[in-house]
Formats: structure tokens, sequence, C-alpha cells
């Protein structure tokens, strides 16, 4: 782990401890640096029923319920976006990849997961119904968890379309 990396996990934990997470967090570094992973822990933890099974690594106490479905990335109240390829395209369509391709790659790149859901030369796309879908997953209520989040990875691939259907304000 970097000096950057310790940081910004010291600095979580603090948001973690303190309850007072702010309403959006956005998570900047270079590819490889392993920022989506660090923001799958974040989520995670923040749905944790028991947060002693995380605090201790290699703790004997056993993982709640809420840690093996984000783990496992079915967890009801995180949700993704990321980029898709084909016109009108959502996340959710491509589900069965990204949990395959997030599993096997925390550390996954824009470039790696565009050609696994078959981009080629296609340019990937968080498009207009993406965000009309993401203001619709907003609006529910949370069904188990203790917050409901939305991890956006990539946000750079918001298209133009994408801007002004993202605004709420
Ligand atoms: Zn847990």
């Amino acid at each position: 782990m970097t000096f950057g990396q310790q940081r910004a996990k010291a600095h979580l934990h603090r948001l973690l401890q303190s309850g007072r997470v702010p309403h959006a967090l956005l998570f900047l570094g270079k590819t490889g640096w392993g920022t989506l992973a660090l923001a799958l822990e974040f989520a995670q933890q923040l749905q944790c029923e028991n947060p002693e099974h995380l605090q201790t690594p290699n703790s004997k106490l056993e993982t709640c319920k809420a840690c093996r479905k984000a783990e496992q990335f079915v967890h009801p109240d995180i949700h993704f976006s990321y980029p898709t390829v084909g016109p009108n395209a959502v996340s959710t369509t491509f589900a069965k990849e990204w949990r395959a391709a997030i599993t096997e790659n925390p550390w996954l790149d824009a470039n790696t997961w565009l050609q696994r859901i078959g981009a080629e030369n296609k340019q990937g796309n968080i498009t207009k119904e993406e965000c009309n879908a993401i203001i619709k997953k907003l609006s529910l209520k949370v069904f188990e968890g203790r917050y409901k989040i939305l991890l956006m990875w990539l946000p750079e691939y918001l298209g133009k379309e994408g801007k002004p259907a993202a605004q709420t304000d």
C-alpha cells in the first residue's frame, strides 16, 4: 500500500467513525492506484452491521450478512453505474459482466472493462438513460442497509447528453 492509499484509508476510517459521511465522495486516482477497490471497500464498511469483525484484519469474528452481500456485489443498497456500450444502454444490462469483472480484479481499468463488454472500437459512455435510472434508484427507500449508495465508476464517461439529466438541483 502506498502512502497516499494509507492516508486515504485513514481519512475514510475517520469519516466512518464520526458517522458524518458526506453526501458525495470523489475518489480520484490514476489507473492502477486501486481507487475502485478502495471505494468498494468503503461501501461495504458503510453497510456493515457489525464493524467489529472489520476492525481486526484476520479477525475470526464472523462476517455479517451485509458484508457477504457487499462482497458478492449483490447488496440491494449498493448500486453501480459504469460506462457501457451501445445506444440507450444502462448499467444493469451488464450487471453480470460487471460482477464477474470486479470479482476477478477490483483494480480493473477502463480498457479492460470496455473490451470485456465488446466495445472494440466503440467508445464507452454513461448514457442519459443510465442517468434516469440512477435518479429512479436513488428515489427508492433503503431496502436493508444503513445507507443508500451509488458507486459511479469513471464519471468522466458521462456523455454530454448525460450531464443535464444527472443534475438534480
Ligand atoms: Zn460486516
